[in-house]
Order: structure tokens, then sequence, then C-alpha cells
């Protein structure tokens, strides 16, 4: 009937813990036991039967190393549901086994130490639905029961554990009450603990709940920011090629005032472009279920040039040039779109981050089986205390705030997670007024992981 009932504790993981947690508690007690027997043999001098105690731990070292061994060994080869609550189950009945044969014959309730049950009950309760440790309750407090009777009636042999005190077998109502109040103790314990268990379960699950609606509210949201900046993209692309028509005269010649204000509504325009772009990106992440990631052999080369190409008018303005290095020939399986958000990002903000007449690097190489991907700038930096946060979501640093007014902060969260996603990492190394280099490494093939 044992046998039969299921683990009923929150994660599969969390139980391999506690089996973990079982034989390291083992061998404590192990060594525990193992000093008593010292102890009592030689300082104290009672009069235990010996052998019996010493064979008991020896089989408990011996039943804990074959533990240990089985779970190191079936670890690889993760156990099934049914074979870790057989497992569970032959250790506490050991365990409890263990317990009461060195409590039995060493003064059984007399001995303080009978109340080490409660740690036997709190882990049982805590591992086994209700109905179980009822069962393991009930069963430990008739042993007791029993055994208290046998005593008292003269079947059983008692041994006193203060022998210099009294070697007689106490009166059967002291050891009634004992036993007796042992058997509350146990039984409450065992109510409490599954009691508390239960209360923790149900929050936890009234957490996933709401972290559940929550997920779902976050991804309408990004959805909701997917479609409105979709909507207003359109305009404002078309607005911006309505002020170029004008400023390169195509729409006749302007006077020199009227194309200073136009050029100026084109940076803004433009600024306002890149932030919608990376609102876009945004929530284009976010809705990460909803994309196709599948990877596609990419000529690194040109990946780095159509990014560069898509710069140069911003870099242009400023007299920044941007120099693109990558060997012809390599390839790395990667998905386009996640590696154009990053290189899209990381070069806008060099150009961003740049005075003038600087240049920006954007290379690409292969290193120890990887892709080393390179954007660095000559540009203003980043103070070392910004640099840990650069990647958080909205964070911008002051010094790029001062240059820069229109910014999300959105743009380098992004490009960490289009990284993660690639399965590969991202680093940074900055000086302040020198430059700033972002390093990517990615792995060169990622198919089986992403298909
Ligand atoms: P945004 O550019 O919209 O502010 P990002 O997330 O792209 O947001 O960048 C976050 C911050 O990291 C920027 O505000 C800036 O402080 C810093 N930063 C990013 N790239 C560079 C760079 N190339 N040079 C200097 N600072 C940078």
């Amino acid at each position: 009937m044992l046998g039969a009932s299921k683990i009923e504790s929150s994660e599969y993981s969390d139980l391999t813990g506690v089996l973990r947690w079982f034989i390291l508690l083992r061998w404590i007690a192990a060594v525990g036991v193992s000093a008593a027997i010292v102890v009592g043999r030689f300082v104290v001098g009672y009069d235990f039967p010996y052998a019996l105690l010493v064979g008991v731990t020896a089989l408990l070292i011996a039943g804990n190393g074959a533990y240990s061994f089985y779970f190191s060994v079936r670890k690889r080869s993760v156990l099934s549901r049914s074979e870790m609550s057989r497992f569970f189950h032959v250790q506490t009945i050991c365990d409890y086994l263990f317990l009461f044969v060195l409590i039995y014959f060493t003064g059984f309730v007399g001995n303080p130490f009978v109340y080490f049950f409660v740690f036997h009950i709190m882990l049982t309760s805590f591992i086994f639905p209700k109905r179980t440790v009822a069962t393991y309750v009930v069963a430990l407090v008739a042993v007791f029961v029993a055994a208290a009777y046998g005593i008292s009636s003269g079947i059983l042999r008692y041994y006193p554990l203060f022998q210099e005190v009294s070697t007689e077998t106490p009166a059967a109502d002291h050891l009634g009450i004992r036993t007796f109040a042992l058997a509350t103790t146990l039984t409450i314990v065992a109510y409490l603990v599954a009691n508390i268990k239960d209360r923790i379960e149900e929050r936890g699950h009234r957490v996933e709940l709401e972290l559940d609606r929550y997920r779902s509210l976050d991804k309408a949201k990004s959805n909701f920011i997917l479609q409105v900046t979709h909507e207003l993209r359109g305009p404002l692309a078309a607005l911006k090629g309505y002020h170029e028509m004008i400023l390169k005269g195509l729409t006749g010649s302007i006077p020199d005032r009227t194309s200073e204000m136009l050029a100026r509504a084109d940076r803004r325009t433009r600024n306002l472009l890149n932030i919608i772009d990376e609102m876009i990106d945004f929530a284009y992440m976010k809705s990460e279920d909803d994309i196709d990631y599948t990877p596609v052999d990419l000529s690194m080369l040109d990946v780095l040039s159509y990014n560069a190409d898509l710069c140069t008018t911003a870099a242009r303005e400023k007299d920044i040039r941007i120099y693109v290095s990558a060997p012809k020939e390599l390839v790395a399986r990667a998905n386009r779109d996640l590696l154009n958000i990053i290189l899209g990002n990381l070069i806008t903000n060099a150009v961003k981050y740049s005075p003038a007449s600087t240049r920006i690097i954007v290379s690409a190489q292969e290193e120890e089986g990887e892709v080393h991907l390179m954007v660095k700038d000559q540009g203003i930096g980043i103070d070392a205390e910004d640099l840990e946060r650069v990647f958080e979501e909205f964070y911008r640093a002051r010094r790029a705030r001062e240059i820069e007014r229109d910014g999300t902060g959105l743009g380098l969260s992004i490009v960490q997670r289009a990284v993660n996603l690639l399965g590969g990492r991202i680093g940074v190394y900055s000086e302040v007024d020198r430059g700033t280099t972002f390093h990517i490494y990615l792995p060169k093939s990622r198919t089986q992981e992403m298909e």
C-alpha cells in the first residue's frame, strides 16, 4: 500500500535535492551514533548491547553507501517518479527502523533522543502526501505502544539509559505516559507540517496563476506596442521621404532658411524613426513564442556590410567612416533578423555616441570555433559605473543623455536578448572619451539547438 502512493512534492528537482540531503543527514547520524557508542562504552561505561548497536550502525553506513552509489549511478539516467517514490519509501522505513532499534536498546522512551523521531516525521510529512504520512504515524505509534506493552509486561527486556539511577523496568504507567506524550507529539508535528506544506503549495499555485496572467498581459501589451508602432512607422517614413525629396531640390529650389529648418525637421524625424524601430524590436523580442527563429547560413561579410550601409547616411552627416572587415568565406548559421537587430543597434549607437570625424570598425572573424563580432568606435565611452547597467531596459548614461536627447534605453537590452536567443554572449569594453567596443561571440553552427 505504501509503495503505491505517489510522491506529492512541488518539483522533481526538489526531490533529487531532498534525496541528496537525506544521504548527507544519514552520514552525520552515523558519525554521531558511532561517537555515542565510543563514549558509552569507554568513557561512561554503560552496559548496552554494544555488538548489536555497532552492527546496526555498520548496517546504516553500508546502506547509506549503497544508496549514494545507486543514486550517483542513476542520476545520469534520470529516475522515474515511481522509482523515486520507491526509493524514498525504502529509505524512510530503514531510517525509522534504525532509529527505533537504537532507541529501544538505549532506554526506549526514557531516552531523551527518542524525540529525534520528530525530525523523521517532519521529513516524511514534507515528502509524502497526507494519507501516507498518517500511515507512517499510525504504524510508528503502534510499534511504540506494542514495545511499551511488551516491556511493562516483562515479555521484552528493558535496557535503561541511566544505569546508575536504576536498572529496573519502569512502572507501566510511566512507560504509558511517556509513550502517549511521544505519540501525541509526533501526530501533532505531522499534522502541522502537512498543513504548512498545503499552504505553501497553495500559495505557490496562486503565484503561478498570477505569473501566467502577468505573462499574457505582458504579451498583449507587446502586441499592442507592435501594432501601434507599425502604424506610426509608415507615415513617418513617408514624411522622411518627402523631406529628402525637397532637400535634394526635386520639387524646385527653396530658400536657405527653409532648407535649414527642413534639415532639422528631417533629423528629428529620423531620430523618431530610430526610436520607433527600437520599440518595434523590443515588442518583437517580447513576443518570443510567435517568432520563427529558423537559422540559415549567413555570410558574415554580407550581414555586416548590409547593416553598415543602413547607417552610412547618419554617419556621413558627422563625417564618420564605417569600416567593415570579415573573411569572405566566413559563414555562420544563425537567424538573419536577430543578427540585423544586434548589428543595427550597435552600429547606430556607435554613430550616435561618437564625435564628428571619427572611425567605426565593424568586424567578424572565426575564433576557436566561434564567430567573434566586434563593433568598435572612437566615441564618448561609458563610465565604469554605467558599464554594468547599460544592458538594463530603459537605462541611459548621463553623458549619453547630454549628447543625444532622443533615446529609449532599450537598444542594448534588445541586443542582449537577441544574443541569448542565438546562444551567444556579449561583452563591452570602454574607455571614457576614447571609445567603446562591443564583442559578441556566436556559436558557428546552432542547427540542432535552433530547430
Ligand atoms: P539608447 O541608445 O536609446 O540610449 P541603448 O540601450 O542602445 O539605449 O544604450 C544604453 C546606453 O548605453 C546609452 O544610453 C549609452 O549611455 C550607452 N551606450 C550604448 N552604446 C554606446 C556607445 N557606442 N558609446 C557610448 N555609450 C554607449
